[in-house]
């Protein structure tokens, strides 16, 4: 009896050893990389940035980004903050970039204050990559590029890229698609949140050419939090509760986007095994779902290719369409181009295949009733409608 039992209690202990062991193992295989925010206050050292009467950029920047990463890290621990700078120096726009990606970091956020000759020019603005939506938006992209001159070397490391010559602009015209969506989706939710939480003027969500933007490979922005050139603005974004304000606007845009990243994650793991599940039980629903699709064509998905984003409405001979007779939808004021259109996922799929010879980022996107909806859950739709 006793013997008995001690034999159960070594194949129970034995049990639990062998459980055990393999499942911290896979705990420790499925840890991920942490989710990473690069935080990069603009100019430094001898590259003031835009000179104030009270104060210079370089300062403003740090603060605000400072201020920022804190309240990041305070409210999710979780997150990953990573400074380009923390002290007074200058560092390269290309070292910047080679920062965020090396460290392969989920978002970059490049912060500075704009300057004006127009002591008048006022608000805040929040940028993404583009080929500038205005010649404001290309002028502050200029200037901002300017700083390259400062560093040894720039016209091997930029390889020729002069930041006056507007020529030059012509490479910021192709727009990797995929961090485009999350960097507008970025931008305006940090836009959104520096209005709510300072009385500055809204400027809007442009996009221009930065090139510290150009070359970083996630979804990035840059942030200007006012004029310094503007004398009563100085005077806020100098100030500590300004500089505060504007970092908590900052922060609750990237909350928002942190919050929604977040969710995307979760419903993608839980829509799949959900949907296994329902598929193995159930086979006749989703017949008789079929049939109840196949007499009406309202609330089909609709499958199309997108190719490229622009800032404005394209003309039909633009060269970045590379001849390609694309249609254009309006999303978050962006124009967004695609190729080909068809209820049959498939059928698109070869189309995305053809057309990535001359767009190499094409993806698809799918509408129902004209309206815009997630990507993967039409395809499931798609699937049990076949
Ligand atoms: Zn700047």
């Amino acid at each position: 009896m006793t013997q008995n039992l001690f034999h159960t209690w070594l194949i129970f202990a034995a049990l639990l050893f062998t459980t055990a062991v393999p499942q911290r193992a896979l705990a420790q295989k499925g840890q991920k990389k942490p989710f990473t925010v690069v935080i990069d206050p603009g100019h430094g050292g001898i590259d003031p940035g835009a000179p104030g009467k009270r104060t210079k950029e370089k300062f403003v920047n740090m603060n605000v980004s400072k201020a920022l990463g804190d309240m990041i890290k305070n409210e999710f621990p979780e997150v990953k903050v990573i400074y380009t700078r923390t002290t007074d120096v200058k560092i390269p726009l290309a070292r910047r970039a080679a920062i965020a990606n090396e460290a392969k970091a989920d978002l970059f956020i490049s912060i500075h204050s704009n300057a004006s000759k127009s002591r008048k020019a006022r608000g805040c603005e929040t940028f993404t990559l583009g080929s500038g939506s205005s010649a404001e938006a290309k002028a502050a992209a200029m200037y901002e590029n300017e700083v390259i001159r400062l560093e040894d070397n720039f016209e091997e490391t930029y390889m020729g890229f002069d930041p006056k010559s507007s020529e030059s602009y012509i490479i910021f015209e192709l727009i990797r698609n995929h961090d485009m969506e999350k960097s507008i989706a970025l931008a305006e939710a940090v836009q959104k949140g520096m209005v709510n939480s300072t009385k500055l003027h809204n400027r809007g969500v442009s996009s221009a050419g930065f090139l510290v933007l150009h070359k970083t490979v996630m979804p990035s922005i840059l942030v200007e939090v006012g004029f310094i050139s503007n004398p009563t603005e100085e005077k806020y974004i100098a100030s500590k509760n300004g500089q505060k304000a504007l970092a908590k606007g900052i922060f609750n845009g990237f909350a928002s986007y942190y919050r929604n990243h977040k969710k995307s994650i979760k419903s993608q793991a839980g829509t799949t095994v959900a949907e296994k599940k329902a598929a193995e039980e159930k086979p006749s629903t989703a017949g008789k779902q079929k049939a109840a699709t196949a007499n009406k064509n309202s609330g089909k998905p609709v499958f199309k290719v997108q190719i490229l984003t622009a800032g404005n409405k394209l003309k039909e001979n633009d060269s970045r369409l590379k001849g390609v007779k694309a249609s254009y939808y309006k999303e978050n004021g962006m124009y967004k181009y695609t190729y080909g259109e068809s209820c049959d996922y498939e059928f698109i799929s070869k189309k995305r295949k053809e057309i990535s010879a001359k767009f190499k980022e094409a993806f698809i996107v799918a509408f129902i009733d004209g309206k815009k909806v997630n990507t993967k859950e039409a395809i499931e739709i798609y699937k049990k409608q076949k």
